[in-house]
């Protein structure tokens, strides 16, 4: 039965594959829309304003919850992070599916706002594993790791209010899977 498009939520501990599963995914098929969060966190090397990131400042993302630019918003490790309202509603107007990246925070939001909306944790294959791959993506100090793998632990401990799991064991394996619950193959 071909349904509504709607919102799919991916969420999940950070380190846990999350955008790389999701850049390997839109490689093969670009028309999967994914939403632009808003963060206050400082561009990674490589990444880019307007594409993975728009990267603002504290005033400026103050600035936009206040406006109620934000469908939903969230401070995780120390930074602000939120999804714009209006790019998405317009996606799903135009009868679009919608994935957003974010966080349980976020999706627990979302969740309230849009009960239809199809929540998706991706979890690692172990907690050790989780470590490795946080650890070796070398983006952050020893600090923010620890406070990303404290969040990891309560991000954990909610898989069962997501209407799917998925285990990040392939990233082949796993885009695959998301693709299927997105409809789009
Ligand atoms: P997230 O977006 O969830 O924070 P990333 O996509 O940045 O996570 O991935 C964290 C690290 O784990 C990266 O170095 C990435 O290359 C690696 N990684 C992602 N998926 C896998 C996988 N299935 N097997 C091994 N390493 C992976
Ligand atoms: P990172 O700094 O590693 O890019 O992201 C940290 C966390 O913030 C991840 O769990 C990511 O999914 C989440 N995140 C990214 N964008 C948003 C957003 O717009 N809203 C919320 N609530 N979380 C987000």
């Amino acid at each position: 039965m071909s349904e509504r498009p709607r919102l799919t939520v991916l969420s999940g501990p950070s380190g846990v594959g999350k955008s790389t599963v999701v850049a390997f995914m839109r490689a093969q098929h670009p028309e999967v829309w994914l939403s632009v969060s808003a963060t206050t966190r400082k561009p990674r090397p490589g990444e880019r304003n307007g594409v993975h990131y728009h990267f603002v400042d504290e005033d400026q993302f103050a600035k936009m919850v206040a406006n109620g630019e934000l469908l939903e918003w969230a401070v995780f490790a120390g930074n602000h992070y939120g999804t714009p309202r209006k790019a998405v509603l317009d996606k799903l107007e135009l009868g679009e599916p919608v994935l957003l990246e974010i966080d349980l925070q976020g999706a627990r939001q979302v969740r309230e706002s849009m009960p239809e909306a199809q929540l998706v944790f991706l979890a690692p294959p172990s907690w050790e594993e989780l470590v490795r791959r946080l650890t070796g993506r070398g983006t952050e100090s020893q600090a923010v790791i620890d406070q990303r793998l404290a969040a990891a632990k309560v991000e954990l401990a909610a898989e069962s209010e997501f209407d799917a799991t998925l285990v990040n064991t392939s990233v082949e394996g796993v885009a695959a899977e998301l693709l299927a619950l997105l409809n789009v193959v």
